[in-house]
């Protein structure tokens, strides 16, 4: 059995207090949103392309069911077999017999997040089956054994100092040196091994295509192709969503999430999947299986957070927003992080169990801006805490504080006078331009100043400024 998780409040106050955590989370966020914006500035069509994308993602939404039915008879008609897991039990159970059928000890798995969110790991390692995550990341991660902090980059939390010493403890004989060549070249002799003696590889998939049956993985290292080439058995696990109609609105989906994700204009590796090794073919499985995961996902085509199923798992939302760049992945406790994992996260797991998640946003806007097929995550988020408000989840001082705010609003002149003589009394805990403290609101100054308010209300300083400009004192 696992302990249960601290509070969110718990991880957040660790994640801020947490420098090194910073420092890695900078690295990696900096120069992903550097590189997007420089792929989307030399991509003119890129708002077209998002337009395309979103209508794609929405079509597909509007006829799952016949492009389900569609993808089934092509994958079983190309020699795959596809089995459908409603929910994560389902699945686990489907992957874990189809390794002890086979008698398999050994399996690879290139990065999936909806093996994650199945619980696949735990499951394999319950049936006794040895698993050896691929993904360079996912390899630091398994060393280090931990959950994925980023969709994209599952080790974004960790600095590179940290995996060195994460290789010299794990790698037998540990690296020569701790530079970053010397160290990929030591993960690829321990990978290496294991990619010829595995007896089954488990992959996700970034696209089914419905009209060839085929599976579509996309990476940088290849892990993908090697993770499903050599063993005799290819297990595939995907959620619903991933559906397209044909490859060319892959690749139309391809465009925008290669750069959205890395800033590249195309992966390294792109492979289509299409059934398992045929007569005559040098290599590939001898079986290939194919797990179309519901798990909620149904539920949410008749809700009103449908637009989420548009999602391709670019990861740009994370890197875009203001709380991930503060606390990183680990800090939201679900399998999905950042805000995206605030909207999913409560589907999964019960709004009850994550109810903190959807107030874990600015509401700036800025991660809607960059989400390639337009999903609107702030309208998301406060969907989640207006349901969460009229079920009665948000109780105690929140209520009383909005209820106060409420009864202010509604009186103009008695809103004015509450501002006016906030600001004086915010200006009596400042010293030197910043507040470090503010009795009964220490979550605002525990791990950071607030600027000292100019003493003026924002209403009063408008005034000032527009009787100005008529020239009036
Ligand atoms: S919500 Fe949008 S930006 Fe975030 S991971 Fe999904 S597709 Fe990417």
């Amino acid at each position: 059995m696992t302990a249960p998780q601290p509070s969110f409040k718990a991880r957040t106050d660790a994640a801020l207090a947490d420098r090194t955590l910073k420092l890695a989370i900078d690295r990696t966020t900096d120069t992903a949103e550097r590189k997007r914006a420089g792929a989307v500035a030399a991509f003119p069509q890129f708002e077209a392309a998002r337009a395309r994308g979103r209508a794609i993602k929405d079509h597909v939404i509007a006829n799952l069911d016949h492009y389900l039915e569609q993808f089934e008879r092509n994958a079983t008609a190309s020699g795959a077999k596809v089995h459908w897991a409603s929910d994560d039990a389902e699945a686990r159970a489907i992957v874990t017999h189809i390794c002890l059928d086979a008698n398999a000890k050994l399996v690879t798995r290139a990065k999936s997040m909806l093996g994650e969110e199945i619980g696949l790991p735990h499951a394999l390692a319950d049936a006794g089956i040895e698993r050896v995550e691929t993904d360079l990341a996912e390899h630091i991660i398994q060393l280090a054994c931990e959950r994925p902090s980023h969709i994209v980059w599952p080790a974004m939390h960790r600095t590179r100092e940290q995996v060195a010493e994460l290789f010299k403890v794990g790698h037998h004989p540990p690296p020569a040196a701790d530079d970053p060549a010397t160290m990929v070249q030591s993960a690829r002799r321990e990978l290496r091994v294991k990619f010829m003696s595995a007896d089954i590889g488990i992959s996700g998939a970034n696209f089914l295509v419905a009209n060839t049956g085929a599976t579509c993985t996309v990476t940088n290292e290849g892990n993908a192709e090697l993770t499903t080439t050599p063993p005799r058995i290819h297990i595939v696990t995907a959620g619903i969503e991933k559906l397209v109609p044909s490859t060319a609105h892959a690749f139309a989906l391809l465009r925008l999430l290669v750069r959205s994700a890395t800033g590249g204009e195309l992966t390294q590796y792109t492979t289509f999947h299409c059934g398992p090794r045929r007569d005559g073919d040098a290599d590939g499985p001898h079986e290939m299986h194919i797990v179309l995961v519901d798990n909620g996902r149904t539920r949410m085509l008749a809700d009103e957070f449908r637009d989420m199923l548009r999602c391709i798992r670019c990861g740009a939302c994370m890197n875009h927003c203001v709380v991930y760049r503060q606390i990183g992945g680990h800090a939201y406790g679900g399998f999905y992080p950042g805000p995206m994992g605030s909207v999913l996260t409560p589907v999964l797991d019960g709004l009850a169990a994550s109810r903190d998640l959807p107030h874990a946003c600015t509401m700036n806007g800025r991660r809607a801006e960059v989400c390639p097929v337009e999903i609107p995550l702030p309208t998301l988020l406060r969907a989640w805490r207006r349901r969460g408000w009229r079920s009665g989840l948000e109780n105690g001082l929140p209520r009383v504080a909005v209820g106060l705010w409420a009864q202010l609003a509604r009186r103009p002149a008695l809103y004015r006078l509450g501002s006016r003589i906030g600001v004086r009394a915010l200006r009596l805990f400042g010293k030197g331009g910043w507040i470090s403290s503010v009795p009964l609101a220490g979550g605002w100054t525990r791990h950071r100043d607030l600027p000292r308010p100019p003493g003026r209300t924002f209403m009063d300083q408008y005034r000032a400024k527009q009787g100005r400009k008529r020239g009036r004192p």
